[in-house]
């Protein structure tokens, strides 16, 4: 199945209201390629601002986190009602930082992942391994893990419009990027993963990013990889260098 790669960035922490407009607008036409789906997770106070400012193009908005509950006192928090009223169509879930910082749990996502196809947004489920954890040689051992709890009761028709990101953490904001034979590897076994819960169709269906250090030099090789189906971008989904990434080919 020729699976349609999808490319988001993740501005995490970054931008006021006032900066994020101004670079959506610097980005926008250089992110046009309709061969690709092309996706800007920005801070939840720059949403709608965003949002207005990509109209027009085949740009989408994403968020970088969600809560699980519908409404009420959960001071702080965001839920996927407002995040759709305000135009969103993908969150990144699971992101190792808001594992790592804010004590995110496996359970934890998987309560968010329920919501957000309750929602129809499209959830961008982050997993991968510390170094530590690849050095031990457990790295498809803690993924599996993961992602098999992260897709609890997530139906076969749900988890097919699913994006998962292999993010090695490690290769975060490091400038490490995964060799692409490893970024491969752990994408297939992700792909398998999905297919031993679900079935092949599924597993042939999910779109899965590799997240990085990406940049426009490895994005071309690491974006052609069989079970690599684009890419999940910090750094550089900040700068022109996003629309290189976007037009890799
Ligand atoms: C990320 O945080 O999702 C990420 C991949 O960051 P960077 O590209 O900066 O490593």
């Amino acid at each position: 199945m020729a699976r349609r790669k999808i490319i988001a960035g993740n501005w995490k922490m970054n931008k006021t209201p006032s900066e994020a407009v101004a670079l959506a607008v610097e980005l926008k036409p250089l992110v046009a390629n309709e061969d690709v789906d092309v996706v800007f997770c920005v801070p939840a106070i720059d949403i709608v601002l965003v949002a207005e400012a990509v109209k027009g193009s085949s740009i989408k908005v994403g968020a970088e986190n969600m809560y699980f509950e519908e409404s009420g006192a959960y001071t702080g928090e965001i839920s996927p009602a407002m995040l759709v009223d305000a135009g969103v169509k993908y969150v990144i879930l699971g992101h190792s930082e808001r594992r790592e910082y804010f004590g995110e749990t496996n359970e934890d996502v998987n309560k968010k992942m329920l919501k957000a196809f309750e929602h129809n947004i499209t959830p961008i489920m982050c997993c991968g391994e510390t170094l530590e954890q690849r050095e031990q040689g457990v790295t498809m051992d803690f993924i599996r893990q993961q992602v098999k709890v992260g897709f609890q009761n997530v139906t076969a028709d749900q988890a097919k419009t699913a994006v998962i990101a292999y993010e090695p953490i490690w290769a975060i904001g490091t400038g490490k990027t995964a060799t692409t034979a490893q970024a491969q590897e752990v994408c297939a076994g992700i792909r398998a993963c999905i297919a031993e819960v679900y079935d092949e169709a599924t597993a042939d269906a999910i779109r899965i990013q590799y997240g990085g250090s990406v940049n426009a030099a490895t994005a071309p090789e690491l974006f052609a990889q069989p079970d690599i189906d684009g890419g999940l971008v910090g750094g550089a989904s900040l700068k022109a260098e996003f629309g290189k990434i976007v037009n890799y080919k």
